[in-house]
């Protein structure tokens, strides 16, 4: 596959230390992530796009300047599978809003989850979150906007996001819905079903099958261990962890065994951008 492409690592958001270091805002974690090693970032706007749309233009600057590949995480509320055909209006709003925002920051993905499967029958659900995406992708097309949606696996048994259902919902729209791949998220929903390097490497296959090669080999990942109970995730851990998984090193394996070049966005709870440069570190290891 592509040889000149390389892995990107990155953090959900700023760890604790960057704080701790004195840092206060955004800006000002390019230089900072550069000078770790690290050379991806994802904004995270999960409670809503606050931010000035001059502060989305020189995050954009200051990422390009320290070479990091800038991605978005939507609003937490988006909700393409709602009963409530009220609140999934308000989603195509939301999403193009996202969509917005991340041509404003230079990302080239947003992230949306697809919504909870509580109150409806699953396909019913997915009917609805196909017909919100329908509606989305219009909308992003006459407003042009150039960034891809991101569509996750998601953590909870009762929310819409098993791979199949993410590879479903993107083919409503395969040039504007791209997957995005949380096998944190996936090892919570099985009960911690992701134990081997096949286990991640069948995922791969899975999005290569359903939506081609190309989507496998630069696929948009989040990676962090959960904790989860017998309904799915429970709640983000650091690499502290070493009891509910999934393992990061069997993860890498796989990555460099079939030679896909993911975007890996950790998401621990505090040492996100420690936890992505431990896991940058045994890659590099591995492909010497
Ligand atoms: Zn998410």
């Amino acid at each position: 596959m592509k040889a000149t492409r390389k892995c990107k690592f990155g953090p959900a958001g700023n760890s604790l230390s960057f704080y701790a270091e004195g840092n206060k805002s955004t800006a000002q974690a390019f230089a900072w992530l550069k000078a770790r090693g690290l050379d991806a970032y994802e904004y995270q706007a999960g409670k809503g796009l606050y931010a000035s749309d001059d502060t989305f233009r020189i995050i954009k600057s200051k990422a390009a300047e320290y070479g990091i590949a800038v991605s978005l995480h939507g609003p937490y509320f988006i909700s393409l599978s709602s009963a409530d055909d009220d609140i999934r209006m308000k989603s195509v709003r939301y999403i193009t809003q996202s969509a917005s925002a991340a041509d404003m920051l230079g990302a080239d993905i947003f992230v949306v989850h697809s919504g909870s499967a509580a109150k409806l029958e699953r396909e019913e659900a997915m009917r609805k979150a196909e017909d919100t995406l329908e509606k989305a992708a219009s909308a992003m097309s006459a407003e042009g906007f150039e960034a891809k949606a991101g569509i996750e696996t998601m953590g909870k048994i009762n929310q819409l996001g098993t791979v199949d259902e993410v590879i479903r919902l993107c083919k409503v729209c395969p040039e504007k819905f791209y997957p995005v791949v949380d096998f944190g998220h996936l090892n919570a929903r099985t009960n911690g079903g992701i134990k081997t390097e096949d286990d991640y490497k069948r995922i791969f296959d899975m999005i290569a099958a359903g939506l081609g090669p190309e989507r496998a080999e630069n696929l948009h990942c989040h990676f962090s261990k959960i904790e989860y109970t017998g309904m799915g995730e429970k709640k983000h851990l650091t690499f502290a962890d070493d009891k509910y998984g999934p393992d990061e090193r069997l993860f890498i394996k796989a990555v460099v065994s079939l030679g896909v070049t993911p975007t890996v966005i950790c998401e621990s709870d505090g040492t996100m951008a420690e936890d992505a440069k431990h896991m940058k570190n045994i890659y590099e290891e591995m492909i010497k």
